[in-house]
């Protein structure tokens, strides 16, 4: 799916230039080479010969970013839950609205979501794909994935059986087999599978062996939520090394409410982890943990969630979670009395968070992640046209604190120019428009005809119960 033409050239000349590569450093000012679908330089005065020559004199030049988990398939239904708490998320919209999706609901949410996380600078995606009622909206989450033009791993989860009853007796649907077979026989497309899996807090504990068994047999990575907050149990990741599930193909999403020694387990074990502070803090989760894995020595990567109660950019959760790590490390500094004499957590280690140690996440960091000749060139130029981008005094400042979508001009996925001046490219926004707004109709209007659901509409006013 990319690199048709592996002797086309671009140069993206005289930009400030974020490599995310710490042997390659940083430049204020340089030139990126691309061959074909893969960075073949980076440098200052690199000879443009007859590549297509792509002006970021007025740019900071950065690898894509990376989401390590977000459930795609919700964003038809945007905003809806930015006023709920997770008790009324569950009741309204994951055994609510959810039901009432029909497979070209589950193919529009999956690319208007990508579409929209494109658009923003994030070139990879990890599709936590839970609502999947039958195998044809397996197939539509894949189709929406791949017309986006957008790096993604489909993770393959359940539908309402694997969640309705908890802890949950139902095992992980065996379509994940043909799933494997049809789309994925490679791993090297720019469409790639993994496995999400419920674990040990929501399903049982021999559901919980059984999926592990079957997502090892498929050879695919596995991303898990865990130790958020009212979900959270005893010593989960204790019981996983006990019954021999840790190794380094695991993801640990949020992790807020586990103890230390959890999270050395999981650091001992090679897991990775993701961080979603917009909806972490909004739903009762927990404090991020994001120094206290970084202080275990695992860099987490950022995570957008769900959809339909956060905003589907990479700057708003960069902005979070900083805000809310350094309110920590404050709070904890003048409850000693010393005030803090430098911020530990920096905009740049940020922006790493948000890139390679995505790209780690999602275990695809010898292909993305940095600016580093040989890998692919998923690359993002934002603005410094905008009043509040320039003087650039500190870059890695201004894509934490100034940045945002409306400055994101020039994108590409696997050296294919996917966004140029502002635009993306070859996508019929009409149309997705259009497909989203009827299937946020059908949805709404779906569930109004069940008793429990009743009040359901869109407007901000409607608040599911708690469950
Ligand atoms: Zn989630």
């Amino acid at each position: 799916m990319s690199g048709s033409d592996p002797g086309r050239r671009k140069l993206v000349r005289g930009g400030t230039v974020l490599t995310l590569d710490r042997e390659l450093g940083d430049f204020e000012r340089a030139d990126l080479l691309i061959e074909g679908d893969r960075i073949a330089a980076v440098g200052p005065g690199l000879e443009a010969g007859d590549a297509e020559v792509i002006d970021a004199s007025r740019a900071i030049v950065l690898p894509g970013f990376v989401d390590t988990h977000r459930h795609t398939w919700q964003a038809q239904l945007r905003t809806i839950a930015c006023d709920w708490t997770l008790g009324q998320y569950m009741t309204g919209l994951h055994s609510g609205l959810s039901g009432h999706f029909r497979p070209e609901d589950t193919y529009i949410g999956n690319l208007l979501g990508t579409v929209e996380a494109l658009d923003s600078g994030i070139t990879t995606l990890l599709d936590w794909s839970h609502n999947l009622a039958t195998p044809e909206h397996a197939d539509a989450a894949i189709a929406g994935l791949a017309e986006s033009r957008a790096r993604a791993v489909f993770a393959h989860g359940g539908g309402a059986p694997q969640w309705d009853v908890l802890p949950n007796p139902v095992p992980h649907p065996e379509d994940a087999r043909r799933i494997r077979d049809q789309y994925f026989s490679s791993d090297d497309g720019l469409v790639t599978m993994a496995m999400a899996l419920r674990g040990p807090e929501i399903a049982t504990r021999e559901v919980t062996v059984a999926d592990y068994r079957l997502a090892r047999d498929l050879s695919l990575r596995i991303t898990i939520h865990i130790g958020n907050g009212e979900m959270a149990k005893e010593k989960p990741v204790a019981w996983l090394g006990e019954s021999g599930l840790l190794a380094d193909d695991v993801t640990y999403i949020h992790c807020n409410a586990l103890a230390d020694e959890e999270l050395k387990l999981i650091a001992d074990s090679g897991g990775t982890a993701s961080i979603s502070p917009d909806v972490e803090l909004q739903m009762g989760h927990g404090w991020p943990a994001t120094g206290r894995l970084i202080e275990i020595g695992i860099q987490p990567s950022i995570s957008i969630d769900v959809c339909s109660s956060t905003g589907g950019h990479m700057f708003g959760a960069m902005r979070t979670l900083a805000g809310a790590q350094r309110g920590l490390d404050n709070g904890e500094a003048a409850a000693r009395g010393e005030p803090l004499d430098h911020v530990p957590l920096s905009c740049r280690d940020v922006v790493e968070m948000a890139t390679l140690g995505g790209a780690r996440t999602v275990g695809l960091d010898d292909r993305i992640g940095s600016l580093t000749p040989g890998k692919q060139a998923d690359v993002v130029l934002l603005s410094t046209e905008s009043y509040g981008m320039y003087p650039v005094n500190n870059p890695y400042g201004a894509v934490v604190y100034n940045a945002h979508p409306g400055v994101v001009e020039t994108i590409l996925v696997g050296g294919e120019v996917v966004k140029r001046d502002g635009e993306l490219v070859g996508v019929d926004r009409e149309r997705i428009r259009r497909l989203a707004h009827e299937s946020r109709d059908h949805v709404f209007a779906a569930a109004r005809q069940v008793e429990a659901t009743r009040e359901a509409r869109p407007g901000g006013a409607w608040m599911p119960p708690h469950f």
